[in-house]
């Protein structure tokens, strides 16, 4: 059961996604039950960033209908490895700074090819990390990460309180894709103690109060993929049937 605020988040950043299709060289189809892991382990985690690896769902090709939907007019139908299949189910490889998670420990290393896979050099296709409380863009260390990844590059935003070491850090340029653009502030009774404080979007297991969660996708070369939160059978949420 996925809580019932990171659903409503996921809604509106999935009509974005579509809204702005053609800006995208491709798109990814992550389910919205991974995200919701990996926002349990960036939370257990703190202060410390994660890193998560994936592989694409063999058995869960992305249907020609979502294709059709979500392709925008540049699309590139082999821009990257296991572009034609739902987003596979994530592994916890790693924790550190934003520097020392990228270097995967010994265990996820695959002998083989480490050696021009990069610090990474793992065996998974696609790779995603958090930045608590910072702003979703990459760093030259993400970018330089990212030079290996047969797949594409996420990387998870999230705004949270209370901060601990990590005051919320918004000074980097790129751009930006919250979960959701407007959070409606309670007003009424108590509203005079929390005049100062940020709208919450939902709060984690571990009791951290969520301000925001901004999701980017990026292919080694640069360029941004899109990225839409799907059910187990690849449907977008909250993009309806008549979409
Ligand atoms: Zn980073």
């Amino acid at each position: 059961m996925v809580e019932p605020w990171l659903l409503d988040s996921v809604a509106e950043y999935n009509q974005s996604s579509l809204n702005n299709r053609d800006g995208y060289s491709a798109f990814v189809l992550l389910p919205i039950r991974h995200l919701e892991n990996i926002l349990k382990w960036a939370f257990e985690a703190l202060p410390d960033e994660i890193l998560i690896g994936f592989d694409p769902e063999q058995s869960k090709p992305i249907s020609q209908e979502m294709n059709d939907l979500l392709c925008g007019s540049e699309h590139q139908p082999e821009l990257f490895a296991g572009q034609v299949f739902l987003i596979g189910e994530p592994h916890l490889v790693n924790r550190g700074d934003s520097f020392s998670v990228h270097h995967v420990p010994e265990e996820w290393v695959d002998d083989l090819f480490s050696n021009d896979r990069g610090s990474r050099g793992a065996r998974f296709t696609h790779w995603m990390h958090t930045h608590p409380n910072c702003v979703a863009i990459p760093s030259a260390a993400d970018a330089d990460a990212a030079q290996y990844t047969q797949g594409v590059d996420m990387i998870l935003g999230i705004e949270f309180s209370p901060e601990g070491p990590l005051p919320w850090f918004e000074d980097a340029e790129g751009f930006r894709r919250p979960l959701k653009t407007e959070i409606e502030e309670k007003k009424g009774w108590g509203s005079w103690r929390s005049r100062n404080r940020k709208p919450v979007l939902g709060r984690a297991p571990t009791g951290h109060f969520i301000h925001g969660l901004e999701l980017i996708a990026f292919h080694r070369t640069g360029v941004g993929i899109n990225v839409f939160l799907v059910d187990d059978d690849g449907n977008p949420h909250g993009l309806g049937p008549d979409y």
